[in-house]
C-alpha cells in the first residue's frame, strides 16, 4: 500500500533530480508531503491515491542510507588497553602493533560488532573497512582479523553492507608470488584490493602489479598514500602515473593524501588533474589526521588535512571517512559519518549551507567506492532514514537518532 508522508523535508543536494521531486524550496531543504510505495519513492507531487496509508512527518528530515567508505574495525576500540598513546603516525602503528597480541577471534567479534552496530543506528547502509595485513612474524600472511570480519560481514548483511578492504604495504604487490595470494584472499570475500604507501622502496612496481590485479581480477582499489607531510613524498604522483598507465577504469579511492598540503600553484594543478584524469577518487580523514599529523614539541601550526576543495575543483570525486575511532591513531570518535562531517566542518573550512557536503557522506562516497547508494528519490524505502531534526545545521551538530522510516521503533510508517 501507498505511503503518504506528510510535512517532511529532504536536502536538496540528496535528490538526483531535485526539481522533478516537488514540495517547496526551503533553503537548501525540499518540503512537503512525500509519497512512496511500496518500493520507491514516488516524491511530492501528484494526487495521493486514496487508498494511501497517511503519517505525520513532523518536518523532520529524511535522509538516504549513508555511505562510510574508510574505516579500521579491526582496531577500533582497542583504546581503553593500550598503555603507550600519543605522538604520531609511527608511534601509533607500534602501539598498535603491539596489541595485535590480543586480537583474538572473541575480542575482534565484540569489538568489530559494537563498531558495525553504531554504523547501522547511524544510517549508514555501505561502509568499507581495511584490515591490517599479515600475522606476527610474516608480513604478508593472511591475518586473523580478515577471516573474523568477513564472518561478521555475513552476520550483518541484512543491515548493512560490509566490503573489507586488505592492508598490506604497497611493496608486498612487487612480490608476484604475495600479490597472488593476497589477490586470492581479497577475490575470496568480494573485497577490495588495498594497501599503504608512505615512501616504500618498492611503490611504483607495486603500484603498477595491484592496477593489473585489480584490472585483470575487476577488483575496486583502495590505497592509503602519503600519510605524511614530508616534502619527499611523492606517493600520490606515483599511484597517479601508474593509474594513467594502466587505464584502468575504476573505482580508485585514495586516502589521506596529506602530501597536498605541501604543494601549490602548478604542480598542485597538474597533480590534482592527473588525479581527476586517472578517476582517482580522494578520501579526507580529519579525525585522524588532525591528530596524528603536524606532531612536534609543541602546538601544531598545519592541519595535515589534504586539499579536497581544490582537488574537486579539479574534477577529482571528494569524500570523508571516519577512519580511527578510540584507538591508538585517534582516541576519540563513534563510527557516525555525521559526527566525521561535524568534524571537517572547521578542519576543512565546509562553509554553510550543510546541505552542499552531506553528498561528501552520501553519493560521492558511494561514486567512491563505486556502490549505488545516496540519493533520497533513487533509493529503496527500507534504505531511508528519518533524522530527529528539522533544519541541516542542527542535523549536523547534533547527529540526532535515525531511524528507518519503515520499521522498528518510532518509525513512522
Ligand atoms: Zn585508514
Amino acid at each position: 500500500m501507498p505511503t503518504l508522508i506528510r510535512n517532511i523535508s529532504v536536502p536538496r543536494s540528496l535528490l538526483a533530480d531535485p526539481d522533478r521531486f516537488g514540495g517547496q524550496i526551503e533553503g537548501d531543504l525540499q518540503r512537503g508531503d512525500l509519497l512512496i510505495s511500496e518500493d520507491r519513492v514516488i516524491g511530492m507531487t501528484g494526487t495521493p491515491p486514496a487508498e494511501a496509508r497517511v503519517a505525520d512527518g513532523k518536518g523532520r528530515i529524511l535522509l538516504p542510507g549513508l555511505v562510510e567508505p574508510h574505516l579500521h574495525l579491526d582496531k577500533a576500540f582497542t583504546l581503553p588497553r593500550l598503555p603507550d598513546v600519543g605522538g604520531d603516525l609511527l608511534a601509533a602503528i607500534r602501539a598498535q602493533e603491539a596489541d595485535k597480541k590480543n586480537w583474538t577471534d572473541d575480542d575482534l567479534r565484540a569489538r568489530a560488532g559494537r563498531a558495525l552496530a553504531e554504523l547501522v543506528s547511524a544510517g549508514v547502509v555501505h561502509a568499507r573497512t581495511h584490515v591490517d595485513w599479515g600475522n606476527g612474524a610474516d608480513p604478508t600472511a593472511t591475518p586473523r582479523a580478515w577471516g573474523v570480519l568477513a564472518e561478521l560481514a555475513q552476520d550483518w548483511a541484512d543491515r548493512i553492507r560490509l566490503e573489507l578492504s586488505c592492508l598490506p604495504d604497497i611493496d608486498a604487490f612487487a612480490e608476484p608470488a604475495t600479490a597472488a595470494r593476497i589477490a586470492a584472499d581479497v577475490g575470496r570475500v568480494g573485497g577490495t584490493l588495498g594497501a599503504w604507501c608512505l615512501n616504500h622502496p618498492r611503490r611504483a612496481s607495486g603500484f603498477a602489479a595491484a592496477f593489473d590485479l585489480a584490472a585483470s581480477r575487476g577488483f575496486a582499489l583502495d590505497f592509503h598514500v602519503d600519510e605524511g607531510q614530508g616534502a619527499e613524498l611523492d606517493g600520490l604522483e606515483t599511484l597517479a602515473a601508474a593509474a594513467l598507465r594502466s587505464g584502468f577504469e575504476g573505482p580508485v579511492l585514495c586516502g589521506h593524501a596529506v602530501s597536498l598540503t605541501n604543494l601549490a600553484g602548478d604542480r598542485l594543478a597538474r597533480l590534482t588533474e592527473d588525479l581527476a584524469r586517472a578517476r582517482i577518487s580522494l578520501c579526507a580523514l580529519p579525525t585522524t589526521n588532525l591528530y596524528l599529523q603536524s606532531r612536534g614539541a609543541g602546538t601544531p601550526d598545519r592541519r595535515g588535512i589534504t586539499r579536497l576543495a581544490e582537488a574537486a575543483a579539479r574534477g577529482v570525486t571528494p569524500c570523508l571517512g571516519t577512519d580511527n575511532v578510540q584507538d591508538a591513531f585517534y582516541p576519540l570518535g563513534r563510527h557516525d559519518p555525521l559526527l566525521t562531517l561535524a568534524t571537517a566542518v572547521p578542519a576543512l573550512h565546509l562553509d554553510p549551507p550543510f546541505g552542499a557536503h552531506l553528498p561528501l557522506i552520501t553519493h560521492l562516497a558511494a561514486r567512491a567506492t563505486g556502490v549505488e547508494a545516496g540519493f533520497v528519490d533513487r533509493a529503496r524505502p527500507a534504505h531511508l532514514f528519518l533524522a530527529e531534526a528539522v533544519s541541516l545545521p542542527e542535523l549536523v551538530s547534533a547527529q540526532p537518532a535515525r531511524r528507518p522510516l519503515f520499521q522498528g521503533p518510532g518509525a513512522v510508517a
